[in-house]
């Protein structure tokens, strides 16, 4: 089946696709969104959800939803080798609008999802990105689903395919780095402890040439007592002698094995700081990361966001936040391209490229934005008050600082946005 033209195709339902679709979509420009799989995935991966991402879902008009859904970080309770050590304060300055937030990223997903939905445009599942070829004017895509194939041709081709990014390697992109040796098991449990709500939980242990042996790291998801643990594997669940796929990139769960909540239950008793029981497991799973970064975001008419353009441990949360900022970043650039009012060079600089890198990269960076012409926050007309540029589509019945979420365990964050002063 031949499909119709279409301004831009976004490959991956994932948090970045979704984002990228939602954020074309608000600007009007006709998008379609596909994914390979047949649902979403029911896994809490990225927990952490940074400052700045709340910042974008300000502007974008779905903040109120996120917060209402997650639990408030308010800082890390430390242990080594089993001696309570100072808290972890996440404190901010108060020039900055959000705090740390926990929420699952099915949640995340979902709300996405919903979102899209008022715009009209839902995800096509079970649909894969097969292969792709561009020419000056747009690109060709050949697309695999439930109806058979479909040729389709498409204006701009942003692929959020993930880890393993067909995007990416039709594309040609390096994606140079490497794997961490240590593997992981994460799991999504009930507790029956009584920790200070909103408080994340990082116990370590070292051997006796002070190497770590041991970890245990517990992150508050909404719902009583309910935590995701990582820990590391123990041998009898290692995955490190199975390849990793196809391309050579070991990242991500490890299907293959899920531990049991005994094997969780044996983690917390060695290393939990008072007596607790886990129950109520709703999934597990071994997991391997690693560390890699494409050579750069795009090619002509397509373009990588996401796990397909740079990957990273989930200590710090950053693999899915940074992704929410590529895919928000390159939305507003491709709304003015589709539009015919983009300034040359404007897509080929990349998500907000400074000399230091991509936000991949920029993970440790300064928190002030570039100063590059093509910068988005460097345009004094875009330096926005709040919310998104006059004019705009915004979502049906809810805008950006419509109003305050209703949860009562987020008073005061809602002072206006100092545009400029946070990262870009
Ligand atoms: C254990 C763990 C904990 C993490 N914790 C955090 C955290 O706290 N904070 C944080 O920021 N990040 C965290 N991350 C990272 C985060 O999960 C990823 O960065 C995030 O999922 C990337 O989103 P994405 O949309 O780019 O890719 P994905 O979520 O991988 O989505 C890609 C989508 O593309 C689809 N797809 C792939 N190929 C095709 C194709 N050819 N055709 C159609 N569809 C296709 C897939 O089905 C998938 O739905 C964690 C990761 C792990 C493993």
């Amino acid at each position: 089946m031949n499909g119709g033209a279409v301004d831009v195709l976004v490959v991956g339902a994932g948090p970045v696709g979704l984002t990228a679709a939602v954020e074309l979509r608000r600007r009007g420009v006709s998008c379609r969104i596909v994914d390979r799989l047949p649902a979403r995935l029911p896994y809490a991966k990225a927990v952490g959800i940074q400052p700045r991402t709340l910042e974008l879902w300000d502007r974008m008009g779905l903040v109120a939803d996120a917060l209402d859904a997650a639990v408030p970080l308010r800082g890390q309770l430390v242990y080594v080798d089993g001696e309570e050590r100072e808290p972890l304060r996440l404190a901010l300055p108060p020039e900055v609008p959000y705090g740390f937030a926990a929420l699952p990223q099915y949640e995340t997903e979902r709300i996405l999802e919903a979102f899209l939905a008022r715009f009209g445009t839902s995800i096509e599942r079970d649909t894969e990105l097969v292969s792709f070829a561009q020419d000056d004017d747009g690109v060709g895509v050949l697309l695999t689903g439930r109806a058979g194939e479909e040729e389709l041709r498409t204006r701009y081709l942003v692929g959020c395919d993930g880890a393993h990014s067909t995007v990416r390697k039709g594309l040609g992109l390096t994606f140079e780095g490497g794997a961490f040796p240590e593997e992981y098991m994460l799991a999504d449990v009930e507790t029956d402890w009584d920790l200070p709500y909103g408080y994340t939980l990082r116990a370590v242990h070292h051997d006796a040439e002070g190497r770590t042996d041991d970890i245990l790291v517990c992150i508050p998801l909404p719902g009583p007592g309910r935590y995701r643990m990582s820990m590391l594997v123990p041998p009898e669940l290692s995955v490190s002698a199975a390849p990793a796929a196809g391309d050579g990139v070991a990242h991500g769960l490890e299907g293959s094995r899920a531990p049991a909540l005994a094997d969780i239950q044996r983690v917390l008793d060695r290393m939990a700081p008072r007596p607790v029981t886990a129950s109520a497991m709703r999934w597990s799973s071994v997991f391997r990361i690693s560390h890699r970064l494409v050579d750069r975001y795009s090619e002509g008419r397509v373009f990588v966001a996401g796990d397909a353009a740079h990957i990273h441990p989930p200590t710090g949360a950053q693999g899915m936040n940074t992704g929410i900022q590529d895919a928000w970043n390159l939305a507003w650039k491709l709304a003015l391209a589709v539009g015919g009012s983009a300034a040359p060079g404007l897509l080929a600089a990349g998500p907000c490229a400074t000399p230091a890198g991509p936000p991949g990269r920029r993970t440790r960076g300064p928190r002030r934005c570039c100063a590059r012409p093509s910068c988005w926050w460097a345009t004094p007309t875009a330096r926005w008050s709040y919310g998104p540029p006059r004019g705009r589509p915004t979502a049906p019945g809810r805008g950006p600082g419509s109003g305050p979420p209703t949860a009562a365990a987020w008073p005061g964050r809602y002072p206006p946005i100092r545009c400029g002063s946070t990262t870009c």
